[in-house]
Formats: structure tokens, sequence, C-alpha cells
């Protein structure tokens, strides 16, 4: 039933339906999923950041944030398919596609940065996992009202307070565990 089935409704796995567009370059979804691994030294395999920090991967500039929403504004439009996209049918749509994300690792045990043991295929397959994962977030934003650009921003200011450099370095606890 096309109503309830999220990846139906949604159309994300419609490989013609945001892929296709030619506005953002000719980049393919594996060439952008490729880069890191290609470039990771061996010290960098097993931990990110560090002293590799310099060369972390990086991703084009474009589309936008905006220019996801509006593009899957475009797509619900042409199929009359916004009668499905209520906040709460977006939010179980994306949880459903973390777990296709979590399939992938599944099983795998510890992956090292720039996925270096990975196939082409299942390179690919995560390009479009972790697409269909922020297809739903933008739209989900978008019909809450949040404007997610703005909100990322505020809430990365709250996390730099929370969690002050010269507090936290190297640490991975939890705020509460830190004492003044
Ligand atoms: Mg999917």
């Amino acid at each position: 039933m096309m109503a309830t089935n999220g990846e139906k409704a949604c159309g994300v796995k419609d490989e013609s339906s945001v892929s296709s567009n030619g506005a953002f370059g000719s980049n393919s979804p594996s060439a952008a999923v490729n880069g890191a691994a290609k470039e990771a030294s061996p010290a960098s395999k097993l931990q990110n950041g560090g002293a590799e920090a310099a060369k972390r991967f990086t991703f084009t500039s474009e589309p936008t944030i905006e220019d996801i929403r509006r593009l899957q504004a475009e797509f619900t439009d042409e199929r009359d398919w916004n009668q499905f996209h209520q906040p709460r049918n977006l939010l179980l749509a994306m949880v459903g596609e973390v777990g296709e994300v979590s399939e992938l690792f599944q099983w795998r045990g510890e992956v090292a940065e720039g996925l270096p043991d990975w196939t082409e295929s299942e390179r690919e397959q995560l390009g479009q996992e972790l697409s269909d994962v922020l297809i739903y977030l933008v739209e989900l934003a978008e019909k809450c009202h949040v404007d997610l650009p703005q909100a990322v921003l505020r809430k990365m200011a709250l996390n730099r307070l929370k969690y002050p450099a010269s507090k936290v370095h190297g640490s991975a606890k939890k705020y509460t565990e830190y004492k003044d």
C-alpha cells in the first residue's frame, strides 16, 4: 500500500528522483563516499581526527540543505505525496532508513575510517541509505517548521558551551561526568 510505505511514499529509493538531477555537477554518489579511503594513511585508519585533521574528508559545497528541501518538495509535489508526509510518518520513515544504514554495518565488528575493506557496491549502497536518512530528516524539519541550517548552528554553539575544549580534550565522558 503506497500511502503507508515510507520508501514508496517518499520515493527516496527511486534513483532517478534526486540523484539524476544534474544541477549539482558530475560527482557520482560512490565518488562522494570514496574520497577519504583513497587518502587515508595507515595511521588514520582506526581513529578520526588528531594529526590527520589536515587531510580530513570534505564534502562538495552543493547542494545546500535548502536545495535538498526544495528538490524533495518538488519530488513530492509532482507525485501528490504531501498528503502522506506528515511529521510522524516522516519521523518513522527516517528511523527505518537509519535501520537500513545499520544493516550495512551489522556483524562487521569495528570499521576503520574511509571503509578501506568495503566494496564499491557496498559504498554505493551506504551513500544511498545515508541519503535516504538525510532526505527524510530535511523534510521532517521542513514539515515541523524548523529552520535546520540555523537550528544546527545554535545547537553547535550550545555543544561548545556544554563541552569546553579546555575541559574535555581527549575525553569521551558525558557532560554530566565533568567536574568544575
Ligand atoms: Mg533506504
